[in-house]
């Protein structure tokens, strides 16, 4: 099969989050598989240099976007069996961020989703499928149906519209999107382009897409849901035949305590032992007082209110007094790291706070704790979890999306479970459930063993979900053909 992803992240060349894992690994995983799949991306200047230098320029073309024309090259680069495709325009991507601080991201992603339409014949690659993924390529499958699929090159072509974090959804002014990606009028109505009077990116993927897929079965039920749906509900519900839930995998070669070069002890199910160095090590960096039998949660994660930081802001001083070590990791709103800046002062040995984008001390992080904490408010599907688990700490979770779908409490009759969860969105559960984790710390060391070990057992790889989606990619062609 042929496949084209379009996204604006992608590991090992830019990352934000969680996506870029996914489009990275998955990609890989099929090109494995011996499909043809190539990947679009921006030429983020934002990009290491140690890439740019391997690219490859294929060719220039002009896109036209409203009354602008502009420039658009293409820059090759081959990587693990998939080809990936940079769209360069310095006006548009040669920026010191990849998102936010321009107030023209509507600008920037339509050039990036007409260009990535446009180069196809160019490049002489007519693929079977177009998987787009999240707001920034939602204008993808809605171009290719509105303004291409007339033309025998692009008329086979099928889409897949993959939802990554319904929050975000690129809504801007109707006149500013028209402005520069040229629909008519008539489309900008609520059955089509227009949300609450304005343009929104996302809507525009789900309703010109031929299926849509979201990143865990549970947040595909939730979504079609007034609490979770973020407005979009409606528009979920009646798509809901075209719905399909694909929980991600991780990157098990990456995320690999038996080999990780980046943490101090390398180690395996069967020799737990090396965690304990590791534990040593991350005291020490993160200047935590150095005992080995004090519990060490840790928590990674954007620091935004979806990953559950007000329930931690309104027990914090609770779980401090507990014998245990808060490590923190993270980058986001201001209030979050204020909090956490002033903890650090406060709880000074006990707490660590780290604001900065840092794989390696993510690595140190995940193999050094005792318990990873992710009480999310919702969550799409959470890598962070799954790591944690390969790395034998043991999580702590909220039941919602992707957590529900990937860690089952520990339930101390049947003796199942590989971690510990709670079920409404409220503090003192949640604090409830960490003195629960303590207890069998402290008491039952012998659970919180078995418990790390069913979590660095369990199969995170891509194995089952690349053949959910290539099954997927089949039954649209199939349909496509008949
Ligand atoms: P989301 O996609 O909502 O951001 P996920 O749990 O799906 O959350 O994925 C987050 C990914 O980003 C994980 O691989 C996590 O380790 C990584 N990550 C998040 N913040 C940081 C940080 N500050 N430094 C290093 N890695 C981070």
């Amino acid at each position: 099969m042929k496949i084209l992803f379009t996204s604006s992240e992608c590991v090992p060349f830019v990352k934000t989050g969680g996506l870029a894992d996914v489009v990275g690994s998955l990609a890989t995983v099929l090109a494995r598989e011996g499909h043809d799949v190539r990947v679009v991306l921006p030429m983020y200047t934002a990009i290491d240099f140690s890439w740019q230098q391997q690219m490859e320029h294929l060719l220039h073309f002009d896109v036209q976007l409203g009354w602008r024309r502009q420039y658009c090259g293409v820059m090759q680069l081959q990587h693990e069996g998939v080809t990936y495709y940079f769209l360069d325009n310095k006006y548009y991507f040669g920026r010191p961020y990849v998102y936010g601080l321009g107030g023209d991201e509507y600008e920037r992603f339509s050039f990036f989703c007409r260009a990535a339409l446009n180069a196809l014949p160019l490049l002489d690659f007519q693929p079977d499928i177009i998987h787009a993924h999240d707001w920034q390529s939602g204008m993808v499958p809605a171009l290719l149906k509105i303004q291409y699929q007339h033309l025998p090159f692009y008329a086979a072509i099928r889409t897949v519209f993959t939802i990554h974090n319904l929050q975000y959804q690129g809504i801007f002014g109707i006149r500013e999107v028209q402005d520069v990606i040229g629909l008519g009028d008539g489309l900008w109505s609520a059955d089509k382009l227009e949300f609450s009077g304005c343009a929104n990116f996302m809507k525009a993927g789900l309703v010109y897409t031929d299926i849509i897929t979201t990143v865990s079965p549970s947040y595909a039920g939730e979504i079609t849901t007034a609490y979770y749906g973020e407005r979009l509900d409606g528009l979920i519900r009646a798509r809901k035949k075209e719905l399909f839930g694909v929980i991600n995998g991780i990157d098990t070669e990456l995320y690999d305590p038996e080999t990780d070069n980046m943490i101090a002890q390398t180690y395996t199910a069967d020799t737990l032992g090396g965690k304990a160095k590791n534990k040593k090590a991350l005291q020490k960096e993160l200047a935590l007082e150095e005992k080995a039998d004090v519990p060490l949660l840790a928590m990674i994660g954007r620091l935004t209110n979806q990953k559950g930081l007000d329930l931690v802001d309104c027990v914090l001083s609770d779980i401090m007094a507990e014998d245990l070590q808060l490590a923190v990791l993270g980058m986001g709103d201001s209030r979050y790291t204020n909090l956490f800046s002033w903890a650090e002062t406060k709880y000074r040995g006990k707490l660590a706070a780290r604001f900065t984008m840092d794989s390696a001390l993510a690595h140190k992080i995940y193999a050094g704790a005792d318990f990873f904490l992710m009480p999310s408010l919702f969550e799409p599907c959470g890598l962070s979890q799954m790591i944690a688990m390969r790395y034998g700490s043991v999580p702590i979770v909220r039941e919602t999306g992707g957590l529900r779908d990937t860690v089952l409490s520990y339930n101390e009759e049947t003796k199942e479970g590989n971690g510990f969860s709670f079920r409404d969105f409220n503090a003192h559960d949640m604090l409830s459930v960490i003195r629960r984790a303590l207890d069998f710390y402290r008491n039952r060391k012998d659970v919180v063993e078995t418990l790390r070990k069913r979590g660095m057992q369990g199969d995170y790889s891509w194995t089952h979900s690349a053949r959910e989606y290539l099954n997927l990619y089949k039954k649209l062609l199939k349909k496509g053909s008949a």
